[in-house]
């Protein structure tokens, strides 16, 4: 069996600027490298899932994106923390694909039967990463670490609420 953290990437991971794609903009969030560092002890494969809607409304460019995660991920290896994967959606709303959060499908090929969907979670800045875990029957965790738009009118309900991935990797470990 093996569990996973799917990660929301701007405002969880790296400061979200608002369509945050430039490599110089590239800040990472208080505790960051601890909270994953900690996850990653606790076993975890580790993912990111991320919604860029800047692709679709023509602010920046697929590749654009590429260059950014690639500069994060090899960031985070010098620090031996090692992502699996980067998920995206580039679509706007309008679109109405079936692949931006909170729908399920970019997640879903994770979804086999050695997958600990159990022990498994969500943690993202907004309520649609709390809602793509509760689509999925997974947990959650809201952190609050988000530049804007954290809905209060909400009622994502996540399993835990963080100040940063530190305190939501202590909060996993402890649950
Ligand atoms: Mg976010
Ligand atoms: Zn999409």
């Amino acid at each position: 069996m093996h569990k996973i953290i799917f990660l929301d990437r701007d405002g969880t991971i790296n400061k979200d600027d608002g369509y945050t794609n430039k490599v110089g903009d590239y800040k990472l969030l208080p505790n960051t490298i601890k909270g994953l560092k900690k996850l990653q002890s606790q076993k975890f494969k580790l993912i990111i899932v991320t919604n860029q809607s800047g692709i679709g409304r023509g602010y920046y460019t697929e590749d654009q994106m590429h260059e950014f995660n690639n500069h994060l991920l090899n960031k985070l290896k010098q620090e031996n923390i090692d992502i699996k994967e980067v998920l995206f959606c580039p679509h706007t709303p309008e679109d109405n694909c079936n692949c931006r959060k909170p729908k399920t499908k970019l997640i879903e090929s994770y979804f086999t039967p050695d997958f600990d969907k159990n022990n498994s979670y969500v943690i993202g800045d907004r309520a649609s990463d709390i809602e793509l875990a509760n689509n999925a029957g997974i947990k959650s965790v809201l952190v609050t670490t988000g530049s804007s738009e954290n809905d209060p009118e909400s009622n994502s309900n996540p399993t835990f609420i963080a100040e940063d991935l530190l305190d939501a990797a202590n909060k996993i470990q402890n649950a």
